[in-house]
């Protein structure tokens, strides 16, 4: 028995949903890349980055890349070989972009905070404080890891570095978290910022952008990790292509162009609390499934629990069983646990496009699968989540005096 002929939930953290009309901008004829509309897409998705991002004094630049080319691009610009970073050891994310940093022959420390933690913006002052010589030249951080499901204090970061009088630049990647949640560059002391298109922009993945703010211009005067594709000099020429180093991703580009119309239209406020009431009714539903001690948040100060993404551990049981189900009886598509939960964990995923029926469906459908699994959980959880939203999102009260004006005028 299948119930799965419907429409498809894609609840992984990433790629997300994209929404219809995100893919009917894409469904359009190439055209020209020198002159003409593109050019002005160009302009305005730069500047309209950089309104993302929080920044007015940075500069924005589009790859054709996933984040991982995101990544290359900050470090690539701003350090050269034998620099030394301090990486947030706080989940997965930040830990495989100091292995890249590794890689391209970079010194790499790590603070560790684990798997169930955030960042210690204390623990940061501390060791910033104790590099007199200034050996530290950036701070590698993220701000949502999408493997523990952990949302980072970079603010608190920002002060940290501030207030230990050190010069490191602060780098952070906002690939889970940009368009989630409040992300601002210029008044959190952020020097490099990095996202792709895939999570929160609701754009197919392949396309990967950095902000780089005044510092970080300074510093990519004098890096010796620069290359020919990722520079960020070569890419402020005057023609159109040498913005993306060739052929620009045009229909990723008219994606995305729609795509931040969406959020601008919807708001960002609005964006970011649609995103906190559905993180919060998943964490109601899982805060009851977890009664059964089958289950658990892996992320332990509730504080830090990310609005996108919901990392559940589980115990006594395979949790790709879980997946199966909701996947090939229910045709919902939860995340896997990586890193350390991999096998050992399911990650739900709320994030970019996505409403109440859609959050609530997916709900359903994992307390379903738990019952049909006989996977011991308290009963409920999608209830808590209703009621949740039913408290925080009241009926706009005008609604019922706007239907007996209508009556008056109607004359009944
Ligand atoms: C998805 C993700 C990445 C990697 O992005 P890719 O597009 O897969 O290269 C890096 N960091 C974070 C926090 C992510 O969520």
């Amino acid at each position: 028995m299948t119930l799965r002929n419907g429409r498809e939930f894609l609840a992984i953290p990433g790629p997300t949903n994209v929404p219809d009309a995100v893919l009917n901008a894409m469904h359009r004829p190439a055209v020209e890349i020198y002159t003409g509309p593109l050019v002005e897409t160009t302009r305005s998705c730069l500047e309209d980055l950089k309104r993302l991002f929080g920044t007015r004094t940075g500069r924005s630049y589009i790859y054709a890349a996933n984040g991982h080319g995101a990544w290359e691009a900050a470090l690539t610009n701003v350090l050269s070989r034998g620099d030394k970073v301090l990486v947030l050891g706080s989940g997965r994310f930040p830990v495989l972009w100091g292995e890249m940093a590794a890689f391209v022959g970079v010194e790499v420390e790590e603070l560790h905070f684990g798997f169930r933690h955030g960042v210690d913006p204390a623990a940061v002052e501390t060791r910033l404080k104790a590099d007199r010589a200034g050996t530290i030249k950036a701070v590698l951080m993220v701000q949502v890891d999408t493997a523990s499901s952990v949302a980072n204090d970079v603010a608190a970061v920002g002060r940290a570095i501030a207030a230990a009088g050190h010069g490191a630049l602060l780098m952070v990647d906002a690939i889970a978290s940009l368009a989630t949640m409040p992300f601002e560059m210029d008044a959190w002391g952020i020097d490099v910022a990095v996202t792709g298109s895939q999570k929160g922009l609701m754009t197919p993945p392949g396309l990967g952008f950095v902000a780089a703010g005044p510092r970080a211009l300074q510093a990519h005067r004098s890096a010796g990790l620069r290359t020919a594709y990722w520079d960020w000099t070569k890419r402020e020429g005057p023609l159109h292509y040498e913005k993306y180093c060739g052929t620009p991703p045009e229909h990723l580009l008219f994606g995305l162009r729609q795509a931040i119309d969406m959020l601008f239209e919807e708001g960002l406020p609005a964006v970011f609390e649609r995103h906190r009431l559905l993180a919060e009714a998943t964490r109601r539903a899982v805060a009851v499934w977890s009664e059964g001690d089958a289950l658990a948040f892996n992320v332990v100060e509730p504080a830090a629990r990310s609005n996108s993404v919901t990392t559940v551990r589980v115990e006594g049981f395979d949790p790709q069983v879980l997946r199966d189900y909701c996947n090939n009886t229910c045709g919902v598509m939860l995340g896997e646990g990586i890193g350390e939960l991999s096998g050992k964990g399911i990650r739900i995923a709320h994030m970019g496009h996505v409403n109440a029926p859609m959050m609530l469906g997916t709900l359903g459908v994992i307390e379903m699968a738990l019952g049909a699994l006989g996977i011991a959980h308290g009963k409920g959880g999608v209830q808590a989540a209703v009621d949740f939203l039913a408290e925080a999102v009241p009926a706009p009260s005008a609604a019922p005096r706007i239907d007996a004006e209508l009556r008056d005028a109607m004359g009944a």
